[in-house]
């Protein structure tokens, strides 16, 4: 760990003289860019930037943009921008569309405006039938010609809408894949890691750490198509079993992480026996071969906040008790009291 934090810290030592020497902003993405350079964790990285600089000893915005969603932005980004620039792109067409409407109809204001003035003047100078015809003729092109440019632009916004209504689409199910586990349907880690600070700023809360018992076992043993199916099972029981504001998260592989808000050690510890007793009874059977898995047990460390607590703190501790449930062994909810 120390180690690491050197390691660290040597290679931001590195990237803040780099960033001045090339005249970088100060913001978190090129943090991100820059810090990665000095590291030389990303060759490729490394080898586009000095090409980059040997053309320009400073890397233009776009260039940097397009480093960082190349080598850094993680697949919600991706998404998001991606959705962003499709929506950038539609709005700019639909604005040079209306301001095309606009002019035409200007045009088509003042061409009227023209002929008005003429069909005063029919009675005043006495114009022949020829001449009116021909005055109405310039009227009715004029008006069939505003009439088509408004029905393209009705056409161009009747689809836009429609573009909009995908896109809009697009972006909550990214959004949701970014906080769901896609196997369980549980919140993920990352919801986790939000929800965690949210809760401990907001007041107490209880954190149980869930691990499944020797499930290496039952991968080895049925197979990772069934130790799909226990993961899913143990995680529906855990949801079916959060009532009263308490969230269930997968954690990790076969980890999980329930958040009681506001509730004190010996009613945490109670929720988590019931939890525990209700996975021993979970059967899961392999519908094709009848075959039953047996004995699904999991694991319980507890840990509730108090003063000062991080969620990094919080969440030592509570493995800690999941790792002494292991040790004494499994199928068990630590620490016994506090
Ligand atoms: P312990 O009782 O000490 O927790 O033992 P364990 O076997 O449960 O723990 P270990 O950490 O040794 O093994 C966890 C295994 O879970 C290893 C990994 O291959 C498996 N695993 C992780 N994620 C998944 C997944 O999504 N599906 C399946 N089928 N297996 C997974
Ligand atoms: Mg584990
Ligand atoms: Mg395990």
């Amino acid at each position: 760990m120390a180690d690491e934090l050197e390691k660290s810290f040597q290679i931001l030592k590195q990237t803040v003289p780099l960033m001045v020497k090339h005249q970088v902003p100060a913001v978190p993405t090129n943090y991100a860019l820059w810090y990665t350079y000095a590291s030389q964790k990303s060759p490729d990285l490394n080898q586009q930037i000095d090409e980059a600089l040997k053309i320009s000893a400073q890397l233009s915005e776009s260039k940097t943009t397009e480093l960082y969603r190349q080598h850094l932005a993680d697949t919600q980004e991706l998404n998001t921008w991606q959705l962003r620039q499709s929506l950038e792109a539609m709005l700019q067409e639909l604005n040079q569309t209306m301001q095309d409407t606009r002019k035409e109809s200007d045009q088509f204001r003042q061409n009227m405006d023209g002929c008005l003035d003429d069909l005063a003047k029919v009675e005043k100078e006495g114009w022949t039938l020829e001449e009116v015809m021909g005055l109405v003729r310039t009227m009715v092109q004029e008006t069939q010609g505003i009439r088509k440019s408004t029905l393209s632009f009705n056409a161009a916004l009747a689809s836009a809408e429609k573009e909009i209504a995908q896109l809009r689409e697009q972006l909550a199910e990214s959004q949701h894949d970014a906080l769901y586990d896609a196997l369980t349907g549980l919140r993920n880690r990352r919801y986790f890691d939000e929800e965690l600070k949210a809760m401990l700023a907001k007041g107490d809360v209880a954190l149980l750490l869930v691990d499944i018992d020797h499930f290496k076992n039952i991968n080895d043993t049925y197979g990772h198509v069934m130790g799909d199916l226990v993961i899913k099972a143990v995680a529906k029981k855990l949801r079916s079993l959060c009532r009263d504001g308490a969230d269930a998260f997968r954690y990790g592989g076969e980890e999980f992480a329930v958040l009681l808000p506001a509730t004190p050690f010996a009613s945490a510890r109670h929720r988590a026996e019931g939890m525990r007793s209700a996975i021993e009874k979970i059967n899961v059977v392999n519908r094709l071969t009848n075959e039953s898995l047996g004995d699904v047990t999991a694991s319980f460390g507890i840990a509730c906040s108090a003063n000062g607590d991080s969620p990094q703190t919080l969440i030592e501790r509570a493995d800690k008790q999941l790792y002494d449930a292991k040790r004494l062994g499994r199928n068990r909810v630590m620490p016994l009291a506090i």
